[in-house]
């Protein structure tokens, strides 16, 4: 066989087209597919999914990308490509073809248990199912191999380079410092009310502001669009098809602010590199880097001040009634009430790591085999009560809550709080850059917040791993400094309090 780079490419860009095949098909079904398609799209998935592993663990191609990721001849990101499809190709040849299939069971037999459990309010209903899912995952971990910490393993999956001796520190200190700093906003003098209570927005207006944000913070919807669905996110088949939803409900504006968290992400998407589409390139080298993108859309920038200076009057006309009487104040305070909840997708931007934290340390006794599953409600309800002072009053509400455990994904949570610091350096860094940032928020001008980060985020790819990369733009790399003072300078003057 001739090793040219050429032929190595032709094989990248077959598995980009087919991994972007599975992306459409996969939106499609969670947007307009009929109920009766359910079954056949199934088994399109299937087969398309098998075509690609086939392609991915084609011994030809593990030959191509040895000689690719050894020739110092070839330029730097050529290079770059092989290693990230060398890293992606051998923990898919790693596991053996009886355990994918057995996790892939694992994955529907744990979803069907989990509703059934969800539906009876009774963890001892999914416990099985759990039971089975790690066993093998730790067996998959085994397969992929560690230094005796299998979530390394699993977590590589989602962030690749990050390990559990860099993370809990780092999340251990975060849990430590937010959990005074959430009793602190609770005693202030201030106290913020519900301010969505009682109010009704209208589905339509709702829809032509989110459309009307994405445009203005430069999401281009010639290469990409925006439709609805039951659970917001975002997929991009190509930097030129990028493809967002959001979810509208009446009582309350947070289809608002997802639009602006899919808007992140969609950004990222379209912000590839020309020179690396249909390339292991045109990827984010981490999950947690993408949340970084779609939280400070979210959070930073759209729950600030400077861009409800600008939008909250546009928002009293699209919603007079609803924001009859309200002012900018009353407003962005109501937006950034922090109240400790007892569900994570409901949690403000304060307590929001608090969930994380909580699910990261079980995951790590669980994938460890260090905690016995009928103890895993009561593990649940005792770092509730210690982190935010709250008990979930049931397992529908506390340990059932989320859908990550039962598709097996340990080693997931972790990416959510890594992208809410890695949201505030990175801001940080382009207040820095851009003087004027705000300033420009406050007159509508999100634009150049999205050309900063294409230079230095997006167009880079997957060049090198998450951490790095935040640092060569940063000058450091994972810190909770940043978020902690970003916190405490906006709820300590929200609250009236110093914290
Ligand atoms: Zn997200």
């Amino acid at each position: 066989m001739e090793k040219t780079f050429e032929s190595l490419l032709a094989r990248m860009q077959e598995l980009r087209d087919l991994g972007g095949l599975i992306g459409l098909a996969t939106w499609d079904q969670e947007t307009y597919l009929p109920p009766k398609g359910a079954e056949s799209r199934a088994h399109q998935l299937s087969t398309i999914q098998g075509l690609y592993h086939e392609r991915l663990v084609d011994p030809r191609l593990g030959e191509l990308l040895a000689w690719a990721v050894g020739n110092k001849n070839l330029p730097d990101d050529p290079r770059a490509m092989a290693r990230v499809l060398t890293h992606e190709r051998e923990r898919a040849v790693k596991v053996p073809k009886a355990l994918v299939q057995a996790l892939a069971e694992a994955q529907s037999r744990g979803l069907v248990a989990w509703r059934e459990a969800r539906k009876q309010n009774r963890f001892s209903v999914f416990q099985p199912a759990l039971q089975r899912m790690l066993g093998l995952r730790r067996e998959q971990a085994d397969a992929y191999g560690h230094d005796g910490e299998r979530y390394d393993a699993l977590l590589e999956g989602y962030e690749p380079g990050m390990r559990v001796a860099r993370l809990t520190p780092v999340l251990g200190a975060l849990r430590d410092n937010l959990i005074p700093l959430v009793a602190a906003l609770q005693a202030a003098p201030r106290k913020v009310g519900d301010f969505f209570a009682g109010r009704r927005f209208d589905s339509e207006a709702q829809w032509r502001f989110t459309l009307r944000l994405l445009g203005d913070m430069g999401f281009d919807l010639e290469a990409g669009r925006q439709d609805k669905s039951i659970h917001p996110f975002s997929s991009g088949q190509h930097p030129t098809d990028v493809r967002l939803t959001t979810d509208i409900e009446e009582g309350t504006l947070t289809a608002l602010f997802s639009s602006l968290h899919e808007g992140g992400h969609g950004l990222y998407e379209q912000g590839f590199s020309e020179a690396h589409y249909r390339t292991p390139l045109a990827n984010a080298p981490s999950m947690g880097l993408h949340e970084s993108q779609s939280r400070m859309w979210e959070n930073l920038v759209g729950r600030g001040r400077p861009f409800w200076t600008h939008y909250f009057p546009a928002l009293r006309e699209a919603f007079p009634e609803a924001l009859q009487g309200v002012d900018l104040d009353t407003f962005h305070t109501g937006v950034n009430r922090v109240t400790p909840s007892l569900i994570r997708v409901e949690a403000d931007e304060v307590t929001y790591n608090l969930h994380i934290v909580l699910r990261y340390e079980l995951e790590l006794l669980l994938v460890r085999d260090a905690l016995p599953l009928e103890e895993l409600p009561s593990a649940w309800a005792e770092r509730m009560r210690r982190f935010l002072g709250i008990t979930p009053p049931d397992d529908t509400q506390g340990v059932l809550q989320d859908i990550h455990w039962a598709w097996g994904e340990f080693g997931y949570f972790p990416t959510y709080s890594l992208g809410n610091l890695y949201a505030a350096s990175l801001y940080r860094a382009a207040q820095r850059a851009v003087p004027t940032l705000e300033e420009g928020f406050a007159r509508g001008e999100l634009k150049p917040l999205r050309d900063w980060l294409r230079t230095h985020v997006h167009a880079e790819g997957y060049r090198q791993p998450a951490e790095e990369l935040v640092r060569k733009v940063t000058g450091q790399g994972l810190t909770d400094t940043d978020f902690l003072a970003y916190l405490k300078s906006k709820y300590g003057a929200l609250y009236g309090v110093s914290l």
